[in-house]
């Protein structure tokens, strides 16, 4: 396995500067359909981390919030170093078009009073959630948040 192959392996953590929304990728499959990755990264790499119980109510946050911002969401995931999610969503679509749409996202996680589906049916650790350091990291996230080119 080329580890070149894993984008997010070729970038140079040390040469970026969060918050920042990142392109990570274009990928086209067989009939066409072009999908969107993006890199949300709310904390500077290697100089800190999200707790799991506020990165797992991000999660939740984001899932529901970015499918009211954009058409064409597939995907908000929460990247395994804790200092960022990975958005994936159909379409040819712009940096600038994501960070407007992260930017509501994140003011409606700041104005959140409950956390969706945090229940023992509808999700798989229910208990490990943190609705205030959801609000903490989204209102960091908002100070600079810019498109990292
Ligand atoms: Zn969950």
């Amino acid at each position: 396995m080329d580890i070149s192959l894993v984008e997010s392996f070729s970038l140079d953590h040390t040469q970026v500067q969060a918050p920042f929304v990142r392109l990570a990728g274009r990928y086209r499959g067989p009939k066409g359909d072009v999908i969107s990755k993006f890199d949300l990264r709310f904390v500077q790499p290697n100089q800190g981390a999200i707790p799991t119980g506020a990165m797992h109510t991000l999660e939740h946050l984001l899932a529901i919030s970015f499918r009211e911002e954009m058409e064409g969401v597939i995907d908000v995931s929460p990247m395994g170093c804790r200092t960022g999610f990975y958005f994936l969503v159909f379409g040819e679509v712009d940096s600038h078009a994501v960070l407007d749409a992260f930017k509501n996202v994140l003011e409606k996680v700041i104005a959140a009073k409950e956390i969706p589906a945090a229940t023992a049916v509808q999700c798989g650790n229910f208990q490990d959630h943190s609705l205030s350091g959801a609000i903490e990291y989204a209102r960091k996230a908002l100070d600079g948040l810019h498109v990292h080119e």
